[in-house]
């Protein structure tokens, strides 16, 4: 396949936008080459400026699980916006997908909109904090949370991919209230919360970690946690944002049975429009501004636009009784030929899965944390991923991200994607 015209397209880019790109992961630091340029994408497949189809399995970082431009969704925002595209004030539309996603996840009597996944997590440990007065969080290491202050430490993927996990920019005031603690790793939390007895505001978590490459939970580690922070008077905060409306219309709370204290949601939520939330009993959520003290506010949160695109995503996840099988089901079928290939091949590696999320890592060894995921042969991943770009499968340009199943993937596409593995692992 040929990428000239993306190419000239990121020369481009590159003149007047800081690295070509508004978001670092997509400039392919990770892997070496230059980005593809998009010009549309319907279903599984993207279409780049050169004219290439490719299948993708990033479907924007997550928020595509049932395909590039859904047609419920589209329609949504076309009608939505023939009618005014921001108002700066309340609309029915607001409380109609607060009422759905309310109805939907488990343990959550409100919910706030904000406009990404980084404010929503932002939001939920001032929230915390407020709520609990106290000062500390806990995070792990290889756990991304967004791009805001406190938690760019040890923060997975976008940051580990540029070998720069502490960003300058961050003071050393704010990083000595975000306390780090390994991935499945109970006692190391356990520590932490001793040594700074009625300091520490909330855990936060991915629950099913995506941005060190899928990483599930041990058996016993979310339990645990909920059993840690009931002890410690800490709450419990899962960053749902990318597990959210994927591993089950309930998150990871449904699926595991678990509940925590504050749910931060956002990709999948927002139907590819950029919208976070977050989430909480009526005690916590009280809290927030107009009616509690803790301050928090938006000039587009709510956005009709965003509103519609999620409300006719989450409704369609709502109405679809098999589409968590359907989803499972075709990515153990992936997982499966994958493994085949990889097996006969004889290379060190390692495929990681839970429902939707599975990621390769050349490693023989367990991936369980951000140590063991660092381990992966990363030469050889930059190779797969080319090999794989070069057969029109298009993976995340870094060996720290999962792979995002879409519902719309035909189980054509699986075996043209195991096909297209096999062939690339032989030249590896
Ligand atoms: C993507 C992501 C975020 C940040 O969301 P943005 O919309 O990119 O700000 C936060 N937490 C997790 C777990 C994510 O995967």
């Amino acid at each position: 396949m040929q990428y000239q015209r993306s190419s000239q397209l990121f020369a481009q880019a590159e003149q007047v936008i800081p690295g070509g790109v508004n978001s670092p992961v997509r400039a392919f630091k990770g892997v070496g080459g230059t980005p593809i340029f998009v010009s549309k994408a319907k279903g599984a497949y993207l279409y780049d400026e050169d004219g290439n189809r490719l299948i993708d399995y990033i479907n924007s970082w997550g928020p595509m699980l049932l395909g590039h431009a859904y047609e419920p969704v589209i329609s949504a925002i076309k009608e939505r916006a023939d009618r005014g595209t921001s108002f700066g004030m309340p609309t029915e539309l607001e409380t109609q997908i607060a009422a759905l996603a309310i109805s939907m996840v488990p343990n959550i009597d409100k919910i706030r909109f904000v406009n990404s996944g980084t404010e929503a997590c932002m939001s939920a440990i001032r929230l915390a904090r407020g709520f609990t007065k106290r000062d500390k969080i806990i995070k792990f290491a290889g756990c991304y949370h967004g791009h805001s202050d406190s938690f760019l430490i040890q923060a997975g993927s976008g940051a580990s991919t540029f070998g720069t996990p502490n960003s300058p920019g961050v003071t050393q005031g704010t990083a000595k209230d975000t306390l780090l603690a390994q991935y499945n790793n109970l006692q190391n939390v356990q520590q932490l919360l001793e040594a700074n007895p009625n300091e520490v505001a909330a855990i936060i978590v991915e629950p099913v970690a995506g941005n060190m490459g899928c990483v599930p939970p041990l058996e016993g580690f979310l339990e645990g946690l909920r059993d840690l922070c009931t002890a410690h008077g800490t709450l419990l905060i899962f960053d749902e944002v990318m597990t959210g409306f994927r591993l089950a219309k309930g998150g990871v709370q449904e699926r595991m049975q678990i509940a925590a204290d504050i749910v931060c949601f956002g990709k999948v939520i927002g139907g590819g429009l950029p919208v976070g939330a977050f989430a909480a009993r009526n005690e916590i959520m009280n809290y927030l501004a107009p009616v509690g003290p803790v301050y928090q506010a938006g000039t587009l949160s709510g956005n009709p636009l965003a509103m519609a695109a999620g409300y006719a995503m989450l409704q369609a996840i709502n109405d679809d009784a098999t589409l968590f099988e359907r989803l499972d089901a075709k990515t153990a079928y992936l997982h499966e030929g994958m493994d085949q290939v990889l097996k006969a091949s004889g290379i060190d590696y390692t495929i990681n899965r839970l429902g939707s999320m599975i990621s390769v890592h050349f490693d023989a060894r367990p991936v369980i944390d951000f140590d063991s995921a660092k381990n992966g042969d990363n030469e050889r991943f930059k190779k797969f991923f080319h090999g794989l770009l070069q057969e029109g499968v298009y993976i995340a340009p870094s060996a720290y991200e999962t792979w995002f199943i879409t519902d719309a993937l035909t189980y054509e596409d699986l075996d043209f994607t195991i096909a297209a593995v096999a062939k690339v692992i032989k030249s590896l």
